[in-house]
């Protein structure tokens, strides 16, 4: 699995991106230097161009440039936000948005898609497919600068992957597989397709909207590069702690005694009342601890798959974290048994 190379550094891979925005709240507090922001401790970040757009921050992004803005020097994605507009009923121009992305300057841009959601009939979903394809291959053709663009890529089988990735030009840097929000409960549709993905390119394969360690351990196994997550922000908002051992939240934290202790560098410095007022800076320090123990396993899984020990180490890490680790891995783990059979 070889590391991605940006004109803002290396990632090394498996890796997760976190989720960032430039909208308002714990943003400002982050933008602001208040604390010590998700760009600083993860190896990029990835931000929404809809959450991009509808934001004061826009004009100095446009401006500045997003790493000036962020005030870092890693890495910055910026996906097209296709999800984020679906839901609003609202799309952009693929060409407006590839032109925001490279005005903006990220180091890896992501193409304007169409998402499939499960319930749509056939005829919706072969036009949302074909409108996903059109639209990566004339952001690919119309870029002018060296950002690196990945084509999204969406389908609701395996069969319906591989027709769209033969429809898709050469010459992307990557691919972002998503359309797997809504069903990301479904640990065998996603260990599926994200084999296919797999099976159809070297290289980087990014996997949008992934929220729980079970998924992360298991698609890591089977070869995807770059996750994103927020999950360690919507955690905060909910008061939930990412329990260090088991991976699984602890929820309600106002309501228990003690947290579990944790060595994390947030944790060493703030206690459980810090994490538990209704205010962002108490949601911000939350977030951190659930990002540091996100970016930790993360670490873990990236050292063993280098060591090439992955397997014997999520087997012993799942003796201690909820079941659902080893359930998903097992999954994974059939799945290339079954294929290289
Ligand atoms: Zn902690």
């Amino acid at each position: 699995m070889p590391d991605i190379v940006t004109n803002h550094g290396i990632i090394k891979t498996p890796a997760l991106i976190p989720v960032v925005a430039a909208s308002y709240g714990i943003w400002d507090k982050w933008i602001g230097g208040d604390y010590v922001a998700p760009w600083e401790l993860s190896q990029g970040v990835i931000l929404s161009l809809y959450h991009i757009l509808k934001y004061p921050y826009r004009d100095r992004i446009l401006k500045e440039g997003i790493h000036d803005v962020l005030r870092t020097r890693n890495p910055v994605y910026i996906d097209s936000g296709g999800f984020q507009y679906m839901k609003k009923g609202v799309e952009l121009e693929p060409v407006e948005v590839l032109q925001y992305q490279e005005r903006m300057g990220c180091d890896i841009g992501i193409t304007f898609d169409f998402p499939i959601l499960p319930d749509i009939d056939d005829v919706e979903k072969e036009a949302r497919l074909e409108r996903s394809i059109a639209s990566a291959n004339i952001m690919l053709q119309q870029k002018k600068t060296d950002m690196q663009l990945y084509g999204a890529i969406h389908g609701s089988n395996p069969r319906e992957i591989t027709d769209y990735m033969q429809k898709l030009d050469s010459g992307f840097s990557g691919y972002g597989i998503g359309s797997l929000v809504p069903r990301k409960n479904h640990l065998g549709h996603l260990v599926d397709m994200i084999h296919e993905v797999r099976q159809q390119t070297e290289k980087p394969v990014h996997c949008f909207g992934i929220t729980g360690f079970p998924a992360l351990f298991a698609l890591s196994y089977l070869g995807v590069d770059t996750f994103d997550s927020w999950a360690y922000v919507v955690a905060a908002a909910f008061k939930e702690f990412v329990h260090p051992v088991t991976l699984s939240r602890v929820k309600n934290i106002k309501r228990v005694d003690s947290l579990p202790p944790c060595e994390c560098a947030i944790c060493q410095q703030y206690t459980h009342e810090d994490m538990i007022k209704a205010d962002s800076d108490s949601e911000i320090i939350l977030a951190l601890h659930n990002l540091n123990i996100f970016l930790y396993e993360m670490k873990m899984i990236r050292e063993s798959t280098r060591e090439n020990n992955l397997e014997d180490y999520i087997e012993k890490r799942s003796q201690t974290t909820n079941k659902k680790v080893r359930q998903a891995f097992r999954i994974a783990r059939d799945k290339l048994v079954q294929s290289t059979s």
